[in-house]
């Protein structure tokens, strides 16, 4: 006997539905956090663009390292109507900082182009042995851009969320509240929750999906419907089952099936809210 079509069709053209009588309706995920600009994707970006159509990605947010790879950026976001940027200096590129200059490059770089939606990424990183003063100094700055432009602010933040929180507020102290985004958030309950209370977002990477994430899949599961964000963070950090290879925006969808598994919902749910917050907080179309 043969099966029914539906049943083996797993990823349809346009959306994902699911095997059985009654295909489940197509859903939309949106991929927060990508570096698709890296040589990485140079060969084959193409084909790496229809496999996250497929998935039903609607939207990306390309996060920028450095502001010297913005044009390139900025090029594929031409391309590509589905592609959003951001423009920032990377925490662990500080080296390329330039005072007065850098700042005003990334202002006049996030007046200049309408795709550019949020400013970073930037924030701490403090897995080797790093410059945290300049660190912090760069950081200021890119919440000063954010808050001068109103624009939401992407949050690396490695082995320093306690660092990470002391900036926070003593930005929100001296010159106000802006809005954000934890991305790749591998931190704790209680971190979590230091966070969600300055009311940022919180984006899970394919991290969660590892076996040994126990901590980081606690946090998933706290984490209210209204300030959840999944991404990709490509081409690393790829989700198991494809862990150790390069990651891309297609694989976003492992990350929301185990944040169904994690929160008891549905995929369609966490689909839902997940690109509700997304297209919130970064105010796309
Ligand atoms: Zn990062
Ligand atoms: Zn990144």
């Amino acid at each position: 006997m043969t099966k029914p079509l539906a049943e083996d069709m797993v990823v349809a053209e346009g959306g994902v539905t699911k095997g059985g009588d009654c295909p489940s309706p197509t859903i939309s995920l949106v991929d927060t956090h990508a570096h698709v600009n890296f040589d990485v994707f140079q060969e084959d970006l193409q084909e790496v663009r229809s496999r996250w159509l497929s998935a039903g990605v609607t939207k990306l947010v390309n996060s920028c390292v450095t502001p010297g790879e913005f044009q390139q950026i900025n090029s594929l976001c031409d391309l590509f109507p589905e592609l959003y940027c951001s423009v920032g200096l990377h925490p662990l590129y500080t080296e390329f900082w330039e005072g007065e200059k850098s700042y005003k490059e990334i202002l006049q770089a996030a007046q200049s182009y309408p795709k550019v939606v949020a400013i970073g990424e930037t924030g701490l990183d403090l897995y080797k042995d790093n410059n945290l003063e300049l660190q912090r100094e760069v950081f200021w700055k890119h919440l000063e851009v954010a808050h001068a432009l109103n624009k939401p602010v992407i949050i690396h933040c490695r082995n320093a969320a306690r660092e990470t929180l002391e900036v926070l507020k003593e930005f929100w102290r001296h010159q106000g509240e802006i809005t954000g985004v934890m991305h790749c958030w591998g931190g704790d309950p209680e971190e979590t929750k230091w966070f969600l209370d300055l009311g940022l977002y919180i984006s899970f990477s394919g991290v969660v999906t590892f076996k040994n994430a126990k901590t980081v899949q606690e946090a998933a599961a706290l984490v209210p419907d209204e300030r959840l964000l999944i991404e990709t963070d490509c081409p690393f950090l790829a989700p198991t089952p494809y862990r150790g290879k390069r990651n891309e925006p297609a694989y976003v969808l492992f990350v929301a099936e185990k944040l169904a598994l994690l929160r008891q919902q549905s995929l369609e749910e966490i689909a839902r809210v997940t690109t509700a917050n997304a297209c919130r907080l970064f105010n796309l179309e």
